[in-house]
């Protein structure tokens, strides 16, 4: 008889859990509270990509006159960005939707909690499992100081159905969620202030990028608050307005916390089923992705480290191959995630920066490019940014690389490849790349990281 699998929450990590399981042949039961896609297709990844596209071209239309294009009267259609957006989630969460249908995945809108060996439901449903992936993900947190119930208060969640463009916007947090949406919000003429509790933005990104990234962010008129905290908040009809700890005054319209994430993991039963919690609410898992208790498994943003959607999705497969072929059962392997940030200009990381490496014993070096050397990076006026190579400086292979520029988010994957084959630095940059591209920087990097990159000194 097929093996009972029960997954809750259906994110990237739930729905590829439930998909997998089926494919495999199991009977699965998939327990979904809101709607299929998570955070990402509904709340994260695909709404904010699909509102940065339309701020991308904004910017790029601003640029227009550097290209002889003479363009005015530039006018923002809120309502219909907002709308764009939401036809695009719809239709990739008609993606998912129809996959489980194919797949047979018996798909339940409801709350789970786990009771026995079962997943009961409000009144009173039971869902036997003999393997259960728990993929609750994260939801956003808010900060004591601030009153989150406010009218012009949000976390990342309000965006999606605001119905202005905020002329003036307060993020408090510069790490990936606030600094997307400083990226965002500024090309659509929003005046946006960061603050940011840490001395540099973008926490986990070498200092080098980070700083690089602020100085463009700068330039493009968003004002970055270091070491600094909002404090003294004061609630009107219209907006807020702050003090920050630097003396700085601050009025905005908006202000958006993003602060970080937390686990949706109270409540639910886990620790009488045996499942262990670390303090933050984060499920304990072991490299198989097996929770103290051995038919519950756990995968994606409930489980702590790196938040992305592709990583989840990918432990969650890890997760239900363990639980349903334990003959065949393999460890979760992060060393090769691609990281991206999407702001303005993207920045991707791949394996260890520098200090990552030195911190793991290696002896490191360098390869280097920028793309203002790059014809294709200057043709399409996007000549700002660099990629930076890590390598082990006895063996010369590959640790890891940080880009940052355009299609930073898709170039970092060429280096993905690389890293997973073992290739060494001198490997990538023999091989031949196109011209001219974008992708010529990385060879370019790789060949420079040997002195051989015949236009870099
Ligand atoms: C603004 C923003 C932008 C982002 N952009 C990117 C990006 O560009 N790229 C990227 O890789 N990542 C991005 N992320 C992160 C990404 O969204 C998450 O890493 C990803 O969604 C995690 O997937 P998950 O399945 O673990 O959790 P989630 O997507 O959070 O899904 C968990 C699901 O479980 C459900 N659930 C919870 N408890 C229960 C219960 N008891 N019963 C039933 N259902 C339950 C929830 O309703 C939810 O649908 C972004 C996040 C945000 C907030």
């Amino acid at each position: 008889m097929a093996d009972r699998v029960v997954v809750l929450g259906g994110g990237p990590a739930g729905a590829v859990a439930a998909l997998r399981a089926a494919q495999i042949g199991a009977q699965v039961t998939l327990l979904e509270r809101r709607e299929l896609g998570g955070t990402c297709t509904n709340r994260g990844c695909i709404p904010s990509k699909a509102l940065l596209a339309i701020s991308a071209l904004a910017a790029k239309i601003r640029q227009a006159d550097e290209f002889g294009l003479r363009v005015s009267g530039l006018e923002f259609d809120f309502p219909k960005m907002q709308s764009r957006k939401d036809e695009i989630v719809t239709r990739i969460r008609g993606g998912i939707e129809s996959a489980c249908k194919r797949h047979a995945v018996n798909v339940v809108p409801a709350e789970g909690h786990l009771d026995g060996d079962s997943v009961v439901v409000e009144g009173g449903q039971r869902f036997p499992y003999e393997q259960l992936v728990v993929c609750v993900g994260t939801e956003p947190s808010g900060l004591p100081d601030i009153d989150m119930s406010q009218p012009h208060v949000i976390t990342s969640d309000g965006v999606w159905t605001l119905d202005r463009i905020p002329e003036r916007l307060l993020i408090v947090g510069g790490g990936v969620i606030g600094c997307e949406f400083a990226s965002l919000f500024a090309p659509l003429g929003t005046r946006v202030t960061v603050v940011e509790v840490l001395p540099q933005l973008l926490s986990g990104v070498d200092a080098r990028t980070a700083q690089a990234f602020q100085r463009l962010l700068q330039a493009r008129g968003v004002e970055v608050h270091l070491e600094c905290r909002a404090e003294e908040l004061s609630y009107r009809a219209d907006g807020v307005r702050a003090r920050l700890s630097d003396g700085a005054e601050v009025e905005a319209d908006l202000l958006l916390v993003a602060v970080g994430r937390a686990p949706q993991t109270r409540d639910i039963g886990l620790e009488e089923a045996g499942v262990k919690v670390d303090p933050r609410g984060h499920i304990e898992v072991d490299q198989y992705l097996r929770t103290a208790n051995p038919r519950v498994w756990a995968a994606g943003d409930c489980v702590g480290g790196l938040q992305l959607a592709h990583l989840a999705s990918a432990e969650a497969g890890r997760a239900i191959e363990n639980a349903l072929r334990p003959a065949l059962a393999r460890p979760m392997d992060r060393t090769v995630v691609p990281n991206c940030i999407f702001t303005q200009p993207e920045i991707a990381t791949v394996g260890l920066h520098a200090d990552q490496a030195r911190e793991a014993g290696h002896e490191v070096k360098f390869g280097q490019a920028r793309f203002i050397g790059e014809a294709k990076a200057l043709a399409e006026g996007d000549a700002d940014g660099y990629v930076q190579l890590v390598a082990d400086a006895g063996s010369d292979r590959l640790l890891g690389a940080t880009i940052m520029g355009a299609h930073a988010v898709e170039l970092i994957h060429e280096v993905a490849v690389a890293l997973s084959d073992g290739f060494t630095m001198a490997e990538l940059g023999s091989v031949i790349h196109a011209h001219p591209t974008m992708s010529e920087v990385v060879m370019d990097a790789a060949q420079q990281g040997h002195k051989a990159a015949p236009y870099l000194s």
